[in-house]
């Protein structure tokens, strides 16, 4: 069987998470800070440690199969790879910023300004859309200080909180793009079967991640309005406790409507209510 080979950031932003999705999958592999090539001892893997910026192209050439690279990264290099799976973290945004004081109000205010960036291809593209036309200036990092130094009106850089934007006296001006990491793989390598059994992984580990899996006692009377609250995989299980006239229910909801569904849950008469983290759910 072919050994496959996945690439992650090195060190960074998405290294952490990376590795822990991959752990959180079964894998077993060591993660020294030195090694470029990581064996998986129990699945047929190797992981390649990369600097972000050259994953996508790994990954359309073949030397990789897969890859976990930010969205940003893929649409700047313009590669053709199979987008396999959105991952949920290494969120952040793509943005204009302007300084404090700038006299830029509108999009249009940008036309014949200079815009300092990383992403000239992404900019360039949102521009054209918006039929400005601005000076791109590509610059390799610390995109942030330009306006302060003179050598740009405004810049386009990646956001997640926006204190950096903040410490260096500029604000949001326009969104061009969202961003999270993405599991890619080279054209067609969605059609091989390891490739197909890790994305399964994957995708269990991270459906778990988005729900929970809660235990709750009620009284029978109570029973009917509790259960119209959960959805559940399937449906819940009703277990009946030693105390007549109560029963335990198990079941698992969705993290997004979890505060919402708990206090609903207790006004419907549920009480001692667990909520448990799950690790894997496989349909
Ligand atoms: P490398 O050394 O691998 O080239 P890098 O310095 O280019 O790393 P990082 O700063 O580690 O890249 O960011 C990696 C990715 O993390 C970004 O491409 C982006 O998708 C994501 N990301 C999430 N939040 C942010 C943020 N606030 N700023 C920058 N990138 C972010
Ligand atoms: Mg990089």
């Amino acid at each position: 069987m072919k050994t496959l080979k996945i690439a992650i950031q090195k060190s960074g932003r998405l290294n952490e998470k990376s590795v822990e999705l991959l752990k959180n999958c079964g894998l077993n592999f060591e993660n020294y800070k030195s090694s470029l090539i990581s064996p998986v001892s129990n699945f047929p893997l190797e992981i390649l440690f990369l600097r972000d910026d050259d994953i996508p192209e790994y990954v359309q050439d073949g030397i990789a199969d897969l890859g976990i690279v930010g969205e940003n990264v893929i649409e700047e290099t313009e590669v053709t790879v199979s987008y396999l799976q959105r991952l949920g973290f290494g969120k952040c945004s793509l943005k204009i910023a302007i300084t404090n004081n700038s006299d830029i109000k509108e999009l249009t205010d940008l036309e014949g300004r200079s815009i300092a960036t990383t992403y000239p291809v992404i900019l360039g593209k949102f521009l054209q859309k918006q039929n400005i036309h601005a000076d791109i200036r590509t610059i390799s990092g610390s995109v942030e200080i330009s306006p302060g130094l003179g050598l740009s009106d405004a810049i386009c850089d990646l956001v997640s909180t926006g204190g950096t934007l903040k410490s260096n006296g500029l604000k949001p001006f326009a969104d061009v793009m969202a961003s999270e990491a993405i599991l890619i793989g080279s054209k067609g390598s969605e059609h091989n079967e390891m490739v197909q059994e890790l994305m399964q992984r994957i995708q269990s580990v991270l459906r778990a991640k988005e729900t929970k899996y809660v235990v709750l006692n009620v009284e029978k009377a109570n029973l009917s309005n509790v259960l119209a609250l959960l959805p559940g995989v399937k449906s819940p299980s009703v277990l009946p406790l030693a105390e007549e006239g109560w029963v335990a229910v198990h079941t698992v909801i969705p993290e997004r409507d979890f505060w919402d569904r708990i206090s609903q849950l207790k006004q419907a008469g549920a009480q001692g209510i667990v909520v448990m983290p799950i690790e894997k759910i496989i349909l």
